[in-house]
């Protein structure tokens, strides 16, 4: 043990007395703390080393006792746990911990589905289900709901996707909107449900979210109050129809009237689906490599990827989104969509495909990571509402930004009704020590602005969380801190998580 990283404030010989009694608990080969079985741990995209976040050990429980046994045991020796579930928030962090030593629990063994309800179209899953193993289980029960996933669905799980408020493409793609019910533990031990949960017997833990009283459940995404054993969540009936449709504009300040008019589309309800926007930048990665298309340095300079965009038939905007519903109301959204879009400039491909908005399972989306080589990713994600006057003041700031640190400019946004997640991959290759330095001063200086400009994040990674924190007022920063400690007073729950700490 003698090269082992430490806990926080642990000794050598707490640590040791920790790893035993874990192992106890959970059987010798499910605590890992040699370096060869540590380190996978740490891998990560975003612009940091790996040793920055590096956790001390992993301890994989397989079941809600185990959980339990090992919370006592963090609770009793202060040793903090930062709880995964299937561990693959890349470019967020991946499997990392915010602060260096923290030790990883890691939840993947428990993945039971431990209710699906046919009539309400509800399951309950644990921590370690991944989409793929949900989508299978639905299957063989031979009824017809849909999953909605986020790029990486099939190795990836619905908690902790849920818990991070991810999104997907689907009606159903804001993942928390669409749980229903969490379980969860708290470090003294206290094991409750929210919303129905609590209720004898209960009839609608999974029917009903917001319960009796206070709802608790968004206090635990984002967060580190609690670990979440199981969640419910809603699945989407199949529709019996649907059509997918490409709507590109060819320059980018088109970004101001394709906002405005996909705003009131999807307001009224006539575009169901957040659907993604990308700019040529980002599609340009889907599909090719940068040293095939550029070969000066620093950041392709937009017209050049916009001119690629057109010889594949698209522009420096292009805007993904599936209509679904009966065939007839698929057919009269598409002529309310087509002539609102076509006013407002958009070239319209009326049989377009995309696995993620029709429950295909796909790791397509990995494809960005061919774009450099070098898998170095973090994701910026700026919030804008839905004006095409505000998306091009944030776009235009972002861009200046990346230019200037000679980072590719690549956005792919979320529509909401009134929001857009203009979520952007900052890419860069991980073996080139000054790249990985431009894509951290490039983040930084982009969140700093942000808030600047009157804009905040949606969601942040591991290495950015007390910078992004930091700007949300201290209001914020207080009262998470009072929850915090009145949840879990020793701070062994993933500290640092979201800027929290005791
Ligand atoms: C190419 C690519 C495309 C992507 N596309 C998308 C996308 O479309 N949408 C999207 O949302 N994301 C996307 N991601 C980011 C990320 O991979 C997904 O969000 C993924 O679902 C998160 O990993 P996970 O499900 O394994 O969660 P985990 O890594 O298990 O969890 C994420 C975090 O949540 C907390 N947590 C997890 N489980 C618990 C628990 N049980 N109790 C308490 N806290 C917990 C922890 O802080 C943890 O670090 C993409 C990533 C890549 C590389």
């Amino acid at each position: 043990m003698a090269d082992i990283l430490l806990p926080p404030s642990t000794s050598p010989a707490d640590f040791r007395s920790f790893l035993k009694s874990c192992e106890a608990a959970v059987g010798a080969e499910w605590v890992k703390f040699s370096v060869a079985d540590v380190t996978p741990y740490g891998h990560v995209a975003m612009p940091f080393d790996d040793d920055d976040h590096m956790p001390s050990a992993a301890v994989c429980p397989s079941s809600i006792e185990e959980v339990k046994a090992v919370v006592a045991i963090a609770n009793r020796m202060r040793v903090p746990l930062w709880p995964t579930s299937t561990g693959r928030n890349i470019g967020y962090g991946s499997s990392s911990v915010a602060d260096r030593g923290t030790v990883v629990l890691d939840m993947r063994r428990m993945n039971r589905i431990t209710d699906f309800d046919p009539d309400l179209g509800t399951v309950v899953v644990e921590p370690g289900v991944t989409y793929h193993q949900l989508q299978d289980f639905i299957q063989a029960t031979g009824h017809n709901f849909w999953l909605d996933f986020p790029g990486p669905g099939p190795i990836v799980s619905p908690i902790g996707n849920t818990l991070e408020r991810g999104h997907g493409v689907t009606p159903y793609g804001d993942h928390f909107a669409h749980s229903c019910g969490f379980e969860v533990l708290l470090s003294d031990g206290t094991l409750f449900r929210t919303g129905l949960g609590g209720v004898t017997d209960t009839t609608s833990w999974q029917a009903f979210r917001y319960g009796y009283g206070p709802t608790l459940d968004g206090i635990f995404t984002q967060s580190n109050f609690g670990i979440v054993t199981k969640m419910g969540l809603w699945l989407m009936p199949a529709p019996k129809a649907h059509k997918t449709v490409i709507a590109h504009w060819p320059d980018p300040s088109d970004i101001v009237r394709l906002t405005d008019v996909v705003r009131g589309l999807r307001l009224d309800g006539t575009i169901q689906t957040e659907g993604v926007l990308g700019n040529a930048g980002i599609f340009l990665a889907a599909t090719r490599r940068k040293a095939d298309v550029y070969d000066g340095s620093g950041a392709i300079p937009q017209e050049l990827a916009i001119a690629e965009l057109k010889k594949m038939g698209l522009g420096a905007w292009n805007y993904v989104f599936t209509l679904y519903g009966r065939p007839d109301r698929v057919e009269s959204d598409w002529k309310e969509a087509k002539a609102r879009l076509e006013a407002a400039g958009a070239t319209l491909i009326p049989d377009a495909k995309d696995e993620q908005q029709i429950n295909e399972l796909t790791l397509k989306s990995f494809a960005l990571f061919n774009w450099i080589g070098g898998v170095g990713l973090t994701w910026c994600a700026p919030v804008a509402p839905m004006r095409g006057a505000d998306m091009q003041r944030q776009l235009r700031l972002a861009q200046s930004i990346t230019d200037r640190h000679g980072v590719d400019f690549m956005v792919g946004t979320a529509f909401g009704e009134r929001a857009a997640l203009n979520v952007m991959p900052l890419i860069y290759d991980r073996a080139d020590k000054a790249q990985m330095a431009r894509v951290r001063a490039c983040y930084t200086e982009m969140v700093d602005a942000m808030a600047k400009a009157g804009f905040g994040m949606y969601r942040t990674s591991v290495g950015f969380m007390d910078q992004v924190a930091s700007l949300h007022g201290q209001a914020n920063l207080d009262i998470n801190r009072r929850i915090k400690r009145a949840l879990d007073p020793s701070g062994i729950i993933a500290p640092g998580k979201s800027g929290i700490r005791v």
